[in-house]
């Protein structure tokens, strides 16, 4: 199969079908038509294997997992996610790998509407980078540097599932095989809020996508806005798993500090508060309180005795 042949068999018209697509998949250049009165937004995002994700992760959950990191941070802008393209450095030519990287791409793209509208094709160690495209209304954008002394701090869903499952994975954290089925499922298809970032327009003052840790998350929404802010350790939203194995933690390391929940963490004025919170719930989304913007800089994190606990704030570094 060549190289034009791997493309046509398995990109070519993937995702959505969208009006706006003048030209996808098959010349130089896409070309796209981005709605008057919007601004376009851009993200890219690159997977590599044993760095990104396991080494033994199943094809599928490779290609939803490439979609939903990307798709995550247009949602972190309040965005609606148009159009992707795809880069993919293959060791070898693999159809059964091809087929289910594809499905699981074409799977969530089609789901948030998103459609493949081209990409560039090499091979050498697997890496799979993929730029999405998204719109938003004039000025509507969501953006780290909004959040004010005052706000609330909230995030969506629960923290710390796929570091636990990675912890598992590493040997540091025993756990039985059908809980870690459910916690692995957390690491491999994150869902993205993109949802919830368009329900959060005109009512969240910043917002940030959770892909680090919450706390190196937070940590860059602090620093853009020039403020502070303080967290409640007992607040931070875990899954019943979680609770189970991260009751022993005081400082709830892996869900202040564990990355990989593509949850939204954002802040939301005193005002605004009650009309944000109903419109996560209308989404059936939960949205948990976890904090306060504060004057000043730097994340304080205290436990339900009051005690502060340090946090690593760092997060992933690749370098
Ligand atoms: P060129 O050499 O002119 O850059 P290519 O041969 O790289 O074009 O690609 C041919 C067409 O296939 C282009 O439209 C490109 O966007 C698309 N394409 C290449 N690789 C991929 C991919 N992995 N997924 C989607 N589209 C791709
Ligand atoms: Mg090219």
């Amino acid at each position: 199969m060549s190289e034009f042949e791997l493309i046509n068999q398995w990109f070519m018209g993937k995702g959505s079908k969208r009006p706006d697509v003048l030209t996808g998949v098959g010349d130089d250049c896409a070309i796209t038509r981005v709605e008057p009165g919007c601004d376009l937004v851009v993200s890219s995002d690159t997977l590599v294997e044993g760095v990104h994700f396991p080494v033994d992760t199943a094809p599928e959950a490779i290609g939803h997992k490439l979609m939903a990191v990307n798709l995550s941070d247009v949602a972190s802008m309040g965005a609606e996610p148009c159009w992707a393209n795809l880069c993919l450095t293959l060791p070898r030519m693999d159809s059964d790998w091809l087929a289910g990287f594809a499905r699981g791409l074409d799977g969530l793209a089609t789901e948030h509407q998103v459609s493949l509208i081209g990409g560039d094709t090499t091979r050498g160690p697997l890496t799979l980078s993929l730029t999405i495209q998204g719109q938003v209304p004039h000025g509507q954008a969501l953006m780290r540097s909004g959040a004010r002394p005052g706000d609330r701090i909230y995030v969506t869903g629960n923290l710390g599932d796929a570091a636990l499952a990675l912890a598992v994975i590493n040997g540091l954290v025993p756990m039985d095989p059908h809980t870690f089925d459910v916690v692995r499922e957390r690491l491999d298809r994150p869902q993205p809020r993109v949802a919830a970032g368009r329900a959060l327009r005109g009512l969240a003052s910043s917002c940030v996508d959770v892909s680090d840790g919450l706390a190196a998350d937070l940590g860059h929404v602090l620093d853009a806005s020039c403020v502070g802010a303080i967290i409640h350790l007992d607040a931070l939203p875990l899954s019943d798993v979680g609770a189970e194995y991260l009751a022993s933690d005081p400082g709830r390391a892996m869900a202040l500090s564990g990355g990989d929940d593509y949850e939204l963490c954002f802040t939301v004025p005193e005002a605004a508060a009650f009309e944000a919170e109903e419109a996560l719930t209308c989404l059936g989304l939960r949205c948990s309180w976890i904090g306060k913007v504060e004057a000043g800089s730097g994340l304080r994190c205290i436990d339900a005795s009051g005690k502060r606990h340090d946090v690593a704030q760092a997060g992933y570094e690749h370098f």
